[in-house]
């Protein structure tokens, strides 16, 4: 019977090829590290890494005084939300938001039916401004723009669309200013605001939770895709020319989701990277976010269902469906902690068609979750762990040993116990008892859209 395929000797190889003990995860953290400063060296370097200039240059202190909005686009809602900040004493008087959901057509349509859309929103939200909120006769509106797509910064204030991506084909934005887009649109609806601060979800959230707490150096999501981005040292971005002056610091924008060395991948990652729209992009997203670990996972139960008859002779026909077994899916699956694993059971009848299956095939299905789960959340704690090894070692020392925080959001971390636990040991391995002491990652919740309002307030005109 040796040469016999079994489920359990398909899980054997998976354990193996997705092992990440603590030499793969500094190999990881040093390979981050690397690639990062060869994406600050140049644009031309070849790295994974683009390491994005946000020209963000000044950070909320927490001074801000004033009124001001945030729009956020990043998926299939839009949010708008004011805030009313009233400098160190008071900060937050007062915050209000709206969600709307982007009709489906809109996500193919034309780029001014998309924009039109979205200002009539923000002016509808505008008329319902309360008297809670106050603008200083003589100032227009100012926004923070959070948009959460690939985007060649050019200034604090515009920025080229390179490409609509999360299910997103809106024609003729490509290649064009979304800042201008946004303007255009505002002025077709007679809506005289002014675009303040254009920034992704990872940077407003670094801002927003740098507000509160001096020592967030990092932000970090972890939701359907990921990124990260971090405060540097001007004087350790040779790629920029003529640094701005005044500020020492900036916001870089890792799009770290592009990282693809020193870690670990299976045939079932390959598979599903060949398939996938974007083939030998975003590998290490494909790796760790949320849009992809139940893909992987069903892809496993698929070879282990057609080659071991993991769930007998009957074959689940969904589970050849790809991306029918979700992220939450596997997070349920997840919590089942009962002696007979049901609740799993009942996940796969209700997911992939299942009628029935063996206890058996339940452990080998947790077993299956743990393990693409396992290494997604420990290959995110190396990564972090390799930017503050590189700010740490740039700095001669002078980041680890003093508290330090990393801002944390987005779906799979704020919903996923198992991935953040596994993150955390992580990074508590890499750096080890005494240095993980400083180091705090922590969640922020909705802190993008406070964080686009506060840098709008940064950038305001008016000061
Ligand atoms: P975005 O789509 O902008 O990243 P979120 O940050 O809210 O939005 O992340 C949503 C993602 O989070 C989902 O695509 C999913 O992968 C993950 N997620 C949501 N809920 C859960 C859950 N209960 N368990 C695990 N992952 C979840």
């Amino acid at each position: 019977a040796g040469d016999v395929v079994t489920a359990s000797r398909i899980l054997k190889e998976l354990k193996s090829g997705c092992d990440t003990p603590l030499p793969v995860l500094r190999r990881v953290a040093d390979a981050m590290a690397d690639d990062m400063r060869a994406g600050l060296a140049s644009d031309h370097s070849g790295s994974d890494l683009k390491m994005i200039l946000s020209y963000v240059n000044a950070l909320p202190t927490g001074n801000e005084k004033g009124l001001f909005y945030a729009l956020d686009l990043g998926g299939t809602n839009f949010r708008v939300l004011r805030v009313q900040l009233g400098g160190k004493d008071n900060r937050v008087i007062d915050t209000e938001f709206e969600q709307v959901s982007i009709p489906q057509e809109l996500m193919f349509g034309t780029s001014e039916e998309l924009f039109d859309f979205i200002a009539s929103g923000l002016a509808s939200f505008v008329e319902k401004e309360s008297e809670r909120f106050y603008l200083p006769s003589g100032r227009k509106r100012e926004i923070g723009f959070t948009f959460s797509f690939p985007v060649n910064q050019t200034s604090i204030d515009s920025g080229i669309l390179i490409k609509w991506t999360k299910g997103f084909a809106v024609s003729g934005t490509a290649g064009k200013d979304v800042v201008a887009c946004l303007n255009e649109a505002m002025e077709r609806k007679g809506l005289d605001m002014r675009v303040s601060a254009l920034v992704n979800d990872a940077v407003g959230t670094l801002a927003g939770a740098r507000y509160w707490d001096d020592d967030v150096m990092v932000a970090v999501i972890l939701g359907t895709g990921t990124n990260a981005c971090y405060i540097e040292q001007i004087d350790a971005v040779p790629k920029l020319l003529s640094p701005a002056s005044g500020y020492g610091r900036t916001i870089i924008n890792t799009e770290w989701g592009a990282f693809s060395s020193g870690f670990p991948l299976t045939e079932f990652d390959n598979d599903m990277d060949n398939e996938s729209i974007n083939p030998g992009e975003q590998i290490f997203e494909k790796t760790i976010a949320g849009m992809y670990l139940g893909e992987i996972v069903r892809r496993v139960l698929l070879k282990m269902s057609k080659f071991a008859d993991l769930f007998g002779k009957y074959f689940p026909e969904k589970l050849s469906t790809p991306f029918v077994l979700r992220t939450p899916d596997l997070c349920a699956m997840h919590q089942d902690d009962s002696e007979d694993l049901s609740e799993i059971g009942k996940i796969l009848n209700a997911t992939i068609g299942t009628t029935s299956s063996t206890l058996e095939a339940r452990k080998i299905t947790m077993d299956v979750t743990d393990t693409i789960v396992k290494r997604g959340g420990r290959l995110a704690g190396a990564g972090i762990v390799g930017i503050l090894q590189k700010l740490d070692q740039d700095s001669r020392g002078l980041v680890f040993g003093k508290r330090l925080v990393v801002a944390m959001d987005g779906g799979l971390y704020e919903n996923y116990p198992q991935y953040r636990n596994y993150m955390k040991g992580a990074v508590n391995e890499l750096l080890g008892p005494e240095l993980s002491k400083n180091v705090i990652i922590e969640h922020t919740k909705d802190g993008s859209g406070i964080g686009a309002a506060l840098l709008a307030a940064v950038n305001s005109k008016y000061i």
